[in-house]
C-alpha cells in the first residue's frame, strides 16, 4: 500500500518520499488512519519499526488542519531520553518541512533561556523529556493548556526510569479532552495500568507479538568468562572487520573502561552514558554515525532511542539484569526491515539473566562456547530450575573469583566444563571461562530502576565488589589467534 492511500496530504507524502521511504511500515499502515480519525492509539512496537513516523505524520496533518492562531503548543510528545527527544524532533521537522508548523525540543543539561524563548515566541509542537518540561511548568515558563494531542513515546522506558510522577504532574497542566497516543516496545502490567489510566477506547496497533523482537535480528550468545570478554570482542571486531558496533555495558564506569581498552587494541571507540555532558554525548553519537569510530560503548539509558541507520552489530558485553532491556538493546539493529546481528556475552554470573531473557522472548537464543582448541560449539541447555537455584551466590563471597572452582578454567581456552549454576545446567559444552570478574564494572549501576530476578540480591552485591586485576593468568594472544581462526572459518 502506498503512503498516498493512508489519507495523508501531499506535503507529507512528498516529505516521506524525500526521506526515501517507498511504502509504509506495518505500524504506519495501521496507526496512521486511526490517528487521522482522532482515535486514541496504543502502539505495541519496538523501536526500529517506523513508529516515529507512525505518530508524527498524522499528528502533523491534524495540527495543520486545525487552528493556526494559537501561540500555545497543541501537541506534546514525551520521551524518556534527550537523544530520543532530539531524534523525534528532527523527524518532525523533516516530515513537516512543507507545513507552517513550529516545533521545539525541551530537555535538561542545557540552558533554560532558548527553551523559555521558544514558548514565548509560540510553538505548535513540543517534544520533551519529563523532568525539564516539569521545571519549566513549575517556573511558569511553559503553558500546556491548549494541548490537543499527547504522545507518550517509549512509555515502558519512561516508567522504568521513574518518570511516572513527573508525567502525572505534567498531565495536570494538559486539558482532559485530548487525543492520546502511547507507544511501548514491551507491555508489562505497569504499562497496562498506566495506559488504562490515560487512554480512552484506544485502537490497539501491534506490529508483532508483544515482547517480541524484530525478526531480522539474528541472535547468538557465547559463554565467556568476564575477563575474557574484552579479548573476545576485540577479536570478533578485528576478524569480522566490523566497522560499526554498538556495545552495551551495564555500568557507566564499565563503558568508559571498555572504550579505553578497545583503543589499546587499535579499535576506535567512545563511551556514551549519563555522566557525560550533553555535548560529549552528541559528539560521540555523531562520530559513530559518521563512521569516524568503530565502536560506541553505551549504557542502557544513554542508548535508548538512538537511531543509527543500518547498524549491523549490537554486542551485549554484559547482559542486562532486566530482561526487557535486552529487547530495547537489540532493537538498535535490524531496523526498518534491515538485517542485523546481536551477540551476547554470558559470564558465569549472567546465566540466569539469559534464562530470563529467553522466558520473555519465548524462544531460545543459540548459545555457544569456545573450547580450548578455539572451536565454537553449541551448548545444550537444561533450563529446568534446580533446587540449588541460588546456592552459587553464597560461594561468590564477594570476590567474584570462581577460578578455584573451575578446574583449569583460567586457561584461556577454557577447558571443558559443565556449569551448573543459577538454576541452569549447561550440559556437555566446552566452556571458555577464566573465572572471576573483570572488576571494571563494579560501582555505578545505570540510572535505570533495576528489577532483579528474585533471589539475586546477593549475587548483585558481589558483582559490585572490586576484584582482581584483569588479564593475569590468561594468554590473550593465543586465545585471540585461536578465536580469529575460528571466526574466520566458522562464519
Ligand atoms: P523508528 O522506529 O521511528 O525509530 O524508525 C526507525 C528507522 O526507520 C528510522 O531510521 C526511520 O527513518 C526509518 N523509517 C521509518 N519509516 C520508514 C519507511 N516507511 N520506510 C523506510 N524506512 C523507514
Amino acid at each position: 500500500m502506498p503512503f498516498a492511500q493512508l489519507g495523508l496530504r501531499s506535503e507529507l507524502i512528498e516529505a516521506v518520499a524525500a526521506k526515501g521511504y517507498d511504502t509504509p511500515s506495518p505500524i504506519q499502515e495501521r496507526a496512521i488512519p486511526a490517528i487521522l480519525e482522532k482515535r486514541d492509539v496504543i502502539g505495541g512496537a519496538q523501536t526500529g519499526t517506523g513508529k516515529t513516523a507512525a505518530f508524527a505524520l498524522p499528528m502533523l496533518q491534524l495540527l495543520a488542519e486545525s487552528d493556526f492562531n494559537n501561540k500555545r503548543p497543541r501537541a506534546l510528545v514525551l520521551t524518556p531520553t534527550r537523544e530520543l527527544a532530539s531524534q523525534v524532533h528532527q523527524s518532525i521537522r523533516d516530515y513537516g518541512q512543507k507545513l507552517r508548523l513550529r516545533s521545539t525540543v525541551i530537555f535538561g543539561g542545557v540552558g533554560f533561556g532558548p527553551q523559555v524563548n521558544a514558548f514565548r515566541r509560540g510553538v505548535d509542537i513540543v517534544v520533551a523529556t519529563p523532568g525539564r518540561l516539569l521545571d519549566l511548568l513549575q517556573r511558569g515558563d511553559a503553558n500546556l493548556s491548549a494541548i490537543e494531542i499527547l504522545v507518550l513515546d517509549e512509555a515502558d522506558r519512561m516508567l522504568d526510569m521513574g518518570f511516572i510522577h513527573d508525567i502525572k504532574k505534567i498531565l495536570k497542566h494538559v486539558p482532559d479532552r485530548r487525543q492520546n497516543l502511547l507507544f511501548s516496545a514491551t507491555y508489562s502490567n505497569e504499562v497496562k495500568k498506566f495506559s488504562d489510566s490515560i487512554l480512552r477506547d484506544p485502537v490497539e496497533v501491534e506490529v508483532s507479538a508483544r515482547n517480541s523482537i524484530a525478526e531480522r535480528v539474528e541472535q547468538e550468545a557465547y559463554i565467556v568468562g568476564q575477563k575474557s570478554k574484552r579479548a573476545m570482542l576485540s577479536s570478533m571486531i578485528h576478524t569480522g572487520n566490523w566497522s560499526q558496533v554498538l556495545v552495551f555495558t551495564r555500568t557507566k564506569h564499565g563503558a568508559n573502561r571498555l572504550a579505553t581498552q578497545l583503543e589499546k587494541d587499535d579499535i576506535s571507540a567512545m563511551a556514551i552514558h549519563g555522566n557525560k555532558s550533553q555535548s560529549a554525548r552528541e559528539r560521540a553519537l555523531a562520530s559513530f554515525k559518521a563512521n569516524r569510530i568503530q565502536v560506541l560503548v553505551a549504557t542502557d539509558i544513554a542508548a535508548r532511542g538512538l537511531d543509527i541507520a543500518d547498524l549491523p552489530y549490537v554486542v551485549n558485553y554484559e547482559l542486562p539484569n532486566v530482561a526487557e532491556d535486552y529487547i530495547h538493546r537489540i532493537g538498535r539493529t535490524g531496523r526498518a526491515g534491515k538485517a542485523g546481528k546481536a551477540i551476547s556475552f554470558v559470564s558465569e554470573t549472567e546465566e540466569e539473566y539469559l534464562w530470563d531473557i529467553e522466558k520473555l522472548l519465548k524462544r531460545q537464543v543459540p548459545l555457544y562456547a569456545i573450547d580450548q582448541n578455539g572451536e565454537r560449539r553449541e551448548v545444550e541447555l537444561n533450563r529446568k530450575p534446580t533446587a540449588k537455584k541460588h546456592a552459587h551466590s553464597k560461594n561468590r563471597g564477594g570476590t567474584g573469583n570462581r577460578s578455584n572452582r573451575s578446574g583449569g578454567g583460567r586457561n584461556s581456552g577454557g577447558g571443558n566444563r559443565n556449569s551448573r549454576s543459577g538454576g541452569r545446567t549447561y550440559g556437555g559444552g566446552a566452556r571458555n571461562d577464566r573465572g572471576g570478574r573483570d572488576g571494571g564494572d563494579n560501582g555505578q549501576q545505570s540510572q535505570s530502576k533495576r528489577r532483579r530476578p528474585s533471589g539475586q540480591r546477593n549475587r548483585q552485591r558481589s558483582e559490585s565488589t572490586p576484584t582482581e586485576s584483569s588479564s593475569q593468568g590468561s594468554k590473550p594472544s593465543t586465545f585471540r589467534s585461536k578465536l580469529s581462526n575460528l571466526l574466520s572459518r566458522g562464519r
